[in-house]
């Protein structure tokens, strides 16, 4: 069987679908078609992440991350907003643990400046009125934008409000380009262009095209404890991060419905899917995966080895929670439920200089545009992420 599309894009996570919706504003005569592996969106990361729209303070400015964050989360805001989507303006504080941590706090409220974020600094007094149980060092973060909202719910709703220019075919795997078909588990496709937003296997997609030969992905598992009381708090409660790396440290998230959650973790994961110990176990991938990791350790690129003890150190549920602790002034250690659905991170890494790659990266190949290292936070962002995708990509077609 064959099938004929102007545009088409693989994978219907929060990505594929801003592009897919993007695209069908701006050609409402185009045939677009999502081609997705799974029975339905947001199955990964989209449908598994914390929920959280993000302000846009962590991250350098000029990056990608902070040219989008900011607006991504008015845009999602607003489209939560427009479409009766529940959405929790619970706002966030960041905390330091002691001393050590100040210029921390002072760095982020810089980059927050910088990229015109509302960011206030606050003393411990300013803290304990916006959030009692929240404990710091002085000085904290108070960010009025933060939100939550269910980020499955989010999806769900773009997939079923698509034009009729847009289908989204579920159960379909992407498996190679054969000369101007991609070839799909059930049949060919024909394509006038193609964007690829494949999340844990954006770099297998982009390398089909011959594109992106320089990275691979290295999966960071993502797990997550939940609090049995929500008066626990009543925002996000986070740590002042290693800005060295692309994690924001174990924190806790109140989500839209108004419960509280720890997590996620970083861990490193054995194969893309790895989300527990046996299922969508591929042999290929964790030799592949287990190799780099070894070579990472061996020469402790980016300190992999401390990150690696450290993040592994938190699937014992008790050190997990007490490094969880350190950040509020009571917490009942006993008053923990079962662990929640994991996330797993498409973490891009740079093969030649062994380096974890921050920013988001678009990259274009032949009649193609690849969406690589779509990593946090690619749901807050992913509006007008989309629409800078679509808009570098323009000058690709043929
Ligand atoms: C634990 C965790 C917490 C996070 N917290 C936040 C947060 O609070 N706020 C925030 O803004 N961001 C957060 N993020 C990041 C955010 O979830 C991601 O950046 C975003 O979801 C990426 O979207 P995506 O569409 O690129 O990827 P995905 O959601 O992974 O979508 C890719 C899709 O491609 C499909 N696919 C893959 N290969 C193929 C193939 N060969 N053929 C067909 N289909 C294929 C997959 O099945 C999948 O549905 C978090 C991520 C994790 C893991």
């Amino acid at each position: 069987m064959s099938l004929k599309t102007d545009f088409l894009i693989v994978g219907a996570g929060i990505v594929g679908l801003s592009i897919a919706r993007k695209l069908s504003e701006k050609f409402c005569d185009s045939k677009i078609t999502i081609i997705e592996k799974e029975p339905e969106a947001a199955f990964h990361a989209s449908g598994r992440n914390s929920g959280v729209l993000h302000a846009g303070f962590y991250y350098h400015a000029g990056s990608l991350k902070a040219k989008f964050t900011v607006r991504g989360n008015r845009a999602m805001t607003d489209y939560c907003l427009a479409n009766g989507i529940e959405l929790n303006p619970c706002g966030k504080v960041v905390v330091a643990k002691d001393e050590t941590e100040l210029d921390g706090i002072y760095e982020l409220k810089r980059r927050g400046d910088q990229n015109g974020v509302t960011l206030d600094l606050i003393d411990e007094n300013e803290l304990n009125t916006i959030e009692p149980n929240a404990k710091t060092f002085q000085k904290a973060l108070f960010s009025p934008t933060t939100s939550s909202v269910n980020p499955r719910l989010v999806c769900r709703h773009i997939a079923e409000n698509f034009p009729r220019n847009v289908d989204i075919l579920f159960d379909r795997l992407f498996k190679k380009l054969e000369n101007d078909f991609v070839v799909t588990n059930k049949e060919k496709i024909e394509f006038k262009y193609l964007y690829n937003a494949a999340g844990l296997y954006a770099d297998k997609v982009a390398q089909s095209f011959d594109v992106g030969k320089q990275y691979t992905m290295i999966p960071f598992k993502g797990i997550y404890l939940p609090y049995k009381d929500n008066n626990l708090l009543k925002r996000h409660v986070y740590p002042v991060p290693n800005l060295k790396n692309p994690f924001l440290g174990v924190h806790f998230t109140k989500t839209v419905d108004q419960h509280v959650k720890i997590g996620p973790t970083a861990i490193p994961g054995f194969w893309r899917e790895n989300y527990d110990f046996k299922s969508r176990f591929d042999a290929a991938e964790f030799l592949e995966i287990i190799a780099r990791q070894a070579k990472l350790f061996l020469f402790n690129n980016f300190n992999f080895r401390s990150l690696a003890f450290e993040e592994l150190r938190k699937y014992n549920r008790k050190y997990f929670i007490n490094e969880s602790a350190k950040l509020l002034k009571h917490l009942d250690t006993d008053n923990f439920g079962n662990y929640l659905s994991p996330g797993i991170r498409a973490q891009l890494l740079n093969k030649r200089t062994s380096e974890l790659v921050m920013d988001f990266v678009v990259d274009h190949g032949p009649r193609s545009t690849h969406v690589l290292n779509s990593v946090s936070p690619a749901f807050t962002t992913a509006f007008p992420f989309a629409e800078f995708i679509v808009k570098k990509s323009e000058g690709n077609y043929d």
